[in-house]
């Protein structure tokens, strides 16, 4: 539930820049998990255009059809069905549906006599009656199957640590060596799986840190006030972006979700929220950096 002051702070988020971040991912990845866990996929029809599919099509199809979608969840800003199946000798077996929503890339669930819209580059078929499509206007966004060979093999794993996982240690590892910007190395994803620019900005402000600072600069304290900060800020969207998702994945054409209102990114010239000098933004590693020269050391 998201409670009065907080609904104030969120806003929604339709501009085609927004790109899904690890909140919305986690987000989206929980709302299909509460409403088609437990289907059955029957059938599943391709577009034509390649570059959504990054396993063969027919590789694709015949990993999802007659697949029972057991869970989905978030892995890194990946969205990762885990289905299982039957093979012809009537053994069970295991796989894995990737998703990668790109910039545009939307998961709806739709009734099966609702028109495709525009830009749909997957459906599929759902014993319940239901179609879930993949719509993406940009083409950014991209499926691939993963069989899941083994018993305890986990299959698919992001590069990097899950942010919210990684504990202090492990975080003060990662960065304290590290001879770049502290920014870059947050949107490093060998390094931590899914931390985009506007969460980065967001934590490196909360947590008083300059976003050019090489990251091996930065104190044991710094590093502990990132990582809490970093968690924080992460947590809040996820629970603000809770109350969104049902617009999100159900609604036909509306393709906004809802952000926790920026302390500084988006913020350059605006006034910061706590001493009042205008925001920064500055580029680091070809990407906009927002931060406040007074509050950030
Ligand atoms: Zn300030």
């Amino acid at each position: 539930m998201v409670g009065a002051t907080q609904r104030a702070m969120i806003r929604p988020c339709l501009t085609l820049s927004c790109m899904p971040e690890l909140p919305e991912v986690e987000t989206i990845a929980r709302g299909l998990d509460q409403r088609i866990a437990g289907d059955t996929i029957e059938s599943v029809w391709l577009g034509e255009k390649p570059e959504p599919l990054k396993s063969p099509p027919e590789e694709i199809a015949s990993v999802l059809e007659h697949s029972r979608i057991a869970h989905v969840r978030r892995v890194g800003k990946h969205i990762v069905f885990n289905l299982e199946g039957e093979n012809r000798n009537g053994q069970k077996t295991r796989a894995q549906w990737i998703v990668h929503l790109g910039m545009t890339g939307q998961l709806r669930i739709a009734s099966a006599q609702t028109g495709a819209a525009k830009h749909t580059h997957a459906i599929l078929k759902l014993a319940s009656g239901r179609e879930l499509r993949f719509v993406d206007p940009r083409r950014f966004g991209r499926l691939a199957v993963v069989r899941v060979e083994s018993q305890d093999g986990s299959g698919f794993a992001a590069p990097g640590d899950e942010p919210l996982d990684a504990r202090i240690d492990r975080f003060i590892t990662l960065f304290r060596h590290r001879k770049t910007p502290i920014k870059s190395a947050l949107l490093n994803q060998k390094l931590l799986s899914g931390v985009g620019n506007i969460y980065a900005d967001e934590s490196l402000f909360r947590a008083k840190v300059r976003p050019r600072r090489r990251a091996s600069s930065l104190t044991r304290a710094e590093l502990q006030k990132l990582h809490a900060a970093l968690r924080e800020v992460l947590k809040e969207a996820i629970k603000a972006g809770g109350s969104s998702v049902s617009d999100y994945v159900d609604a036909e054409g509306r393709s906004g979700f809802f952000q926790l209102k920026h302390r500084v990114y988006g913020r350059e010239g605006q006034p910061c929220f706590v001493c009042k000098t205008p925001i920064k933004r500055v580029i680091i590693a070809g990407r906009s950096s927002h931060y406040c020269p007074h509050c950030q050391k």
